[in-house]
C-alpha cells in the first residue's frame, strides 16, 4: 500500500459503494460540446487584486460555476437542458451562502455585558435550529443545538447564541467540531464558570445511502468547567427535558 492510499483510507471506509459498482453504465456518456474555459482552470486564486466585495463574489461564482459545469458534463448531463442551464451558477451562489462562515468578516460581533445582577445560575438556550454541510460529502446535516453556561463576570445577549452557531455551521463541518467550536467560543468570550453544548442532528450522507435509518439522530456534547460536575450536568438535562 502506498502512503497516499493509507492517507485516503479513513475517507474510503466511510464510503458504502465502491467504484466497481458504477463502472459500467448502460449508456455511454453523451458527448458535450467542449466549452472554451481553459482560462478559468488557470484563473488566479489571488483575490486581492479584485476591487470591492461584489467583484470578489462574482469571481468566486464564476470559478465555482466553471467547475460545476465540469462535474455535470462528466456525469453525462446535457447543459442545454432548460433545467440545467443555470444550475452551475445557482449551485455557486448556494455554496457561497451555505459556506458564508468562511468569508472574511463573517464572525458575529458579540458584545458581552457585565453581570451586574451577580446571576450565578445556568443560562440556557435550547432547540436552536441549524443547517450545515458535512465536510466528508458536502451534503447537509441539520438539527438543533442546546447551549448553556454559568456566568462569572460577563453575560451575553441570548440572541447571540444562534449567531455563533450559524457562523460555525456555515462551512464544511463535522458535528463534533461544531460542538467544540461553539463551546470554545463561549469559554473564550465570557470566561464563565463553565459551559455545555449538546447538538442533535440528522446526517443526509448516512441516511440517503441507507447506512442509518432515516430520522436517526447523532448526538454530540462538549463540556467545560463546572459542567464536569454531575449535579450541574443533571440540571442541564432537566432543563432540556422541560418543554
Ligand atoms: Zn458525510
Amino acid at each position: 500500500m502506498t502512503d497516499s492510499a493509507k492517507i485516503l483510507q479513513p475517507a474510503a471506509l466511510d464510503e458504502e459503494t465502491t467504484l466497481e459498482d458504477k463502472a459500467a453504465p448502460d449508456e455511454p456518456a453523451r458527448k458535450q460540446p467542449v466549452l472554451d474555459e481553459a482560462a478559468l482552470d488557470d484563473a488566479d486564486l489571488d483575490l486581492s487584486t479584485l476591487e470591492g466585495a461584489d467583484a470578489v463574489r462574482e469571481h468566486k461564482i464564476e470559478r465555482i460555476a466553471h467547475h460545476m459545469r465540469a462535474i455535470l458534463t462528466t456525469l453525462g448531463l446535457d447543459l442545454t437542458d432548460h433545467n440545467l442551464r443555470e444550475t452551475d451558477r445557482r449551485v455557486a451562489r448556494l455554496y457561497l451562502e451555505m459556506f458564508h462562515g468562511l468569508e472574511e468578516g463573517a464572525e458575529p460581533k458579540v458584545t458581552t455585558f457585565p453581570n451586574e445582577e451577580g446571576y450565578s445560575h445556568m443560562v440556557m438556550e435550547k432547540k436552536m435550529p441549524f443547517y450545515s454541510m458535512c465536510s466528508h460529502h458536502l451534503v447537509p446535516f441539520y438539527g438543533h443545538a442546546h447551549v448553556a453556561y454559568i456566568p462569572n463576570d460577563r453575560i451575553i445577549g441570548l440572541s447571540k447564541f444562534a449567531r455563533v452557531l450559524e457562523f460555525y455551521a456555515k462551512r464544511p463541518q463535522l458535528q463534533e467540531r461544531l460542538t467544540e467550536q461553539v463551546v470554545n467560543y463561549l469559554m473564550e468570550k465570557l470566561e464563565p464558570k463553565g459551559a455545555m453544548v449538546v447538538i442533535e442532528a440528522r446526517h443526509l450522507c448516512v441516511e440517503m445511502r441507507g447506512v442509518k435509518k432515516p430520522g436517526a439522530l447523532t448526538v454530540t456534547s462538549a463540556i467545560r468547567g463546572i459542567f464536569h460536575q454531575r449535579s450541574v450536568r443533571e440540571e442541564f438535562l432537566d432543563l432540556l427535558r422541560k418543554s
